[in-house]
């Protein structure tokens, strides 16, 4: 399996976790059928260039903007990634590769191209794929050659030097560029986005994937433009199976940063909320429909996850599994995990399955859930906010700010906390 990995110049919002998730769900499912899973997930730290009019490298432009060198903002960003999917329960891949640390494959796949007349060098200095010598432009996201017209948003601003307007650059020129460029037989540059995934994905999986995983938006051009590399070097169908999974919204809306409502799973735990509450609440929905997330349904899958785990707590500690017939079907049906879900709201109400499997039932479902049943669930920690509000107020009533320290008491009120002062102190409780 292949999944395309985060370009690191940012943390992932809970979008993005959506689509990381959906490579987790699909390998534990193939994991649960008896098969043996080969994940790999790389990381894109140079060479993803920004859609907007500035046409810059994401990282380049936000080192700029964070005032420090390219590689530091991709190392920061590549942490943050590897937190989160720990986070989300997400069965780490076998090898997360670097852009950055495989640019001589890059060259040599490039090279390969040349040799196979796929590639040609521009009068700009850069290397461009001819979309025209690739007879099966357009089977996956039915963009033929024909229909495109030139002046797309996908088209790099700065590729001036292709012979026809479909064309994408594999090693792009360094120009006047200084960071993030290397060597190569075409002189200095960088390579391009798509590059990237046709040489770790051929290199690394023998020739041949059996599953290829990422968002919808990039069935186009993204995956169109590795189809096309990838078969042009193999000779063959490259993938078996392309999923994409729809994107998420965020409160009816996209989530962007220009709106001001990109979520991030830190947000989540700010806010007191189990991490594992976001993943309960995208197995609620097919991977193939787009999905409204609100804070709402978070907290309404917190609570559900906290049942749950309670349950199985009383319905003993035997580790036992038990396959659910039905469960293991949903998971193999084209990953209908709402389905799963429905079918333990049934489990866990039924008169007629024991306690021991109910347990069972529920552990076996939670291979591929991921949403840590069997966890014994302590009393419920208050959120760093709420921390920092009651030492807020305990600080106003030593220093006598009454004002304050009332505003405080009553802010903490309507989050649920009750404040009682007495002679050692301020304690609360939950409301
Ligand atoms: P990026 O880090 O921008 O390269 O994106 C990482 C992954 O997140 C890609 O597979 C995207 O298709 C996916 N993605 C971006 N936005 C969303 C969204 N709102 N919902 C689900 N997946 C998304
Ligand atoms: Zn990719």
């Amino acid at each position: 399996m292949y999944c395309c990995g985060p370009t690191v110049y940012r943390d992932a919002h809970v979008g993005n976790l959506r689509t990381f998730l959906l490579a987790d769900l699909i390998a534990r499912a193939i994991t649960l059928s008896g098969k043996n899973v080969n994940l790999i997930q790389n990381i894109t730290d140079v060479g993803h260039m920004s859609e907007d009019i500035s046409g810059e490298d994401k990282m380049l432009a936000q080192a700029k903007a964070e005032s420090t060198d390219p590689f530091a903002i991709a190392r920061k960003y590549e942490e943050g990634f590897h937190k989160d999917l720990s986070r989300l329960n997400i069965i780490p891949a076998h090898l997360y590769p670097r852009a950055s640390a495989s640019i001589d494959l890059m060259i040599a796949t490039i090279e390969e191209l040349f040799e196979k007349k796929f590639a040609y060098l521009g009068n700009d200095g850069s290397v461009y794929f001819d979309a025209r010598a690739f007879p099966g432009y357009g089977a996956i996201s039915g963009n033929r050659l024909d229909a495109l017209k030139p002046g797309h948003r996908f088209e790099y601003s700065e590729e001036n030097g292709k012979r026809f307007h479909a064309d994408w650059s594999l090693w792009k020129s360094a120009g006047t560029r200084t960071e993030m460029i290397w060597d190569s037989p075409w002189g200095p540059g960088f390579p391009g986005w798509h590059i990237e995934c046709t040489a770790m994905s051929l290199k690394l999986l023998d020739g041949h994937i059996n599953v290829h995983v990422g968002g919808i938006d990039l069935r186009f051009p993204h995956h169109e433009n590795e189809r096309a590399q990838s078969n042009a070097i193999t000779g063959h169908e490259s993938v078996d199976l392309w999923v994409h999974g729809e994107h998420l919204l965020f409160e009816g809306r996209k989530m962007s940063k220009s709106a001001g409502n990109v979520v991030l799973l830190e947000d989540l735990v700010e806010k007191g909320l189990d991490p594992l509450s976001l993943r309960f609440s995208l197995l609620e929905n097919r991977y193939r429909s787009q999905m409204d997330l609100s804070w709402d349904s978070l907290t309404a899958s917190h609570t559900t996850l906290r049942r749950w785990r309670k349950q199985l707590h009383a319905w003993g500690s035997s580790k036992d599994l038990l396959a659910d017939e039905q469960i293991s079907a949903a998971l193999l049906t084209d990953l209908d995990t709402p389905r799963a879900m429905q079918r333990l709201r049934v489990v866990e109400k039924s008169t007629e399955i024991t306690a021991h499997d109910k347990r069972a039932i529920f552990l076996y479902a939670d291979q591929v859930l991921g949403i840590d049943l069997d966890r014994v669930e302590e009393v419920e920690p208050i959120s760093p906010a709420i921390e920092k509000l009651l030492e807020q107020r305990s600080t106003a009533r030593l220093e006598k700010d009454w004002q304050a320290s009332d505003r405080l008491r009553d802010e903490l009120e309507s989050l649920g906390i009750v404040v009682t002062d007495s002679g050692q102190g301020q304690s609360w409780s939950r409301a």
